[in-house]
């Protein structure tokens, strides 16, 4: 009963809607996660380092053609500053995300990287879009770890509906994530849940794809549609293939990531913060339960962080680093679970003989 699920079940499962079905989903998807990676719950704070993009994405609203926004570039001392806090905070990793922003030079950043690895502790993630190996391989050998770059769908066609090419260049996501592990960065990928014209076959594809791109971590978030962009407008733009589309919303979340954690039992996981939004009572905590073991409390400082809106009425958005720090150690608490110490890494996992499923370890 716990093989790892094929194509067909995949698809049949993303169509359940059964509560007593899909509660056996829930609770293979959590074993599942428990067996592999614990009960710790990773922390990486969010820094969203600049809201600058040079992109046309139909789905996101710090799209370049939405004028109405507000542009802010953190400075390199804020940003320290933030890193700083995460340390303050135990957590074991930094997440430095951005819009596709050329105002971030290579030199600019591998600078920021090299202050955070020397002087703290953390693990560096980079999210900052489809920039060359040029930037990528300088911002490796400044030191960052991961690097997370979302493939989104892996309906081609879709895909290059809802993300037109910069200029002429080809935008290859899927090359680019083999790059990013040839430079010996960890890799995170991930989807968007209901974008408009997605089918159920789609969705299990991407899971597939989870599967044969041995992924080190996983993001999974429901679309949310921003009025300001293309898509905003809601399903009128790209109608249903079939009569068939995947909707929105939280079950088809849980869902999308309990098979996750199945195909790629040891991958990092995170409940996202889409998930949070649509879900604000408990939907971090349901997907830590269905799967995810990862949790990315948000850093930004917040003058720039409601500038930050990639969807509205994101969750969080208001919390001050106190205030939210101990907000989630109550929610991890609650679960029965504990946050976990060190960087977090997948590779550290896999480098420690000593990790037993289930037991926490410290990197000391
Ligand atoms: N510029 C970077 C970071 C983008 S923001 C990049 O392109 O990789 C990070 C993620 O937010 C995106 O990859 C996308 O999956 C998600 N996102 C953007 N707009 C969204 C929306 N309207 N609803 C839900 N998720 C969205």
């Amino acid at each position: 009963m716990n093989t790892t699920p094929d194509k067909t079940e995949i698809l049949n499962w993303l169509r359940e809607t059964n509560a007593e079905r899909l509660a056996e989903l829930w609770r293979r998807a959590d074993e599942t996660r428990r067996q592999h990676v614990g009960d710790a719950v990773h922390l990486r704070g969010l820094v969203e380092i600049s809201n600058f993009c040079a992109r046309q994405c139909a789905y996101c609203g710090l799209r370049m053609g939405n004028e109405n926004l507000v542009r802010y570039r953190m400075l390199a001392d804020e940003i320290f500053a933030a890193a700083q806090q995460a340390v303050k905070f135990g957590y074991g990793t930094v997440v430095l995300q951005a819009g596709e922003d050329y105002g971030i030079t290579t030199e600019w950043l591998a600078e920021v990287v090299r202050r955070i690895k020397s002087e703290t502790p953390l693990a560096v993630t980079l999210s900052l879009g489809e920039r060359s190996n040029k930037d990528l391989a300088a911002w490796r050998a400044a030191g960052a770890d991961r690097y997370l770059l979302r493939f989104e769908t892996s309906d081609r066609n879709l895909f290059d509906e809802i993300h037109p090419p910069l200029g002429n260049r080809e935008c290859d996501r899927i090359e680019i994530l083999r790059r990013l592990r040839e430079f010996g960065f960890e890799v995170g990928s991930g989807i968007m849940v209901g974008i408009p014209g997605q089918t159920f076959a789609s969705v299990a594809k991407d899971i597939e794809l989870f599967r044969e791109l041995d992924l080190d971590m996983i993001g999974i978030g429901p679309f949310i549609p921003h009025p300001a962009t293309p898509l905003g407008s809601g399903f009128k733009i790209f109608p249903p293939v079939n009569g068939e589309q995947v909707p929105n919303n939280e079950l088809m979340v849980y869902k999308a990531v309990a098979l996750t954690r199945l195909v790629r039992p040891d991958a990092n996981i995170p409940a996202t913060t889409a998930l949070a939004t649509i879900n604000k009572k408990n939907g971090r905590e349901l997907g830590l339960q269905r799967g995810a073991n990862v949790f990315m409390p948000n850093l930004t400082p917040l003058k720039y962080r409601r500038l930050y809106e990639i969807y509205p009425n994101k969750a969080c958005i208001a919390e001050t680093g106190d205030a939210c720090n101990g907000c989630l150690g109550l929610r991890i608490k609650g679960i029965g679970r504990h946050i976990g110490s060190g960087a977090g890494g997948r590779r550290d996992r896999q480098m420690l003989p000593e990790f037993e499923a289930g037991k926490e370890f410290c990197h000391a």
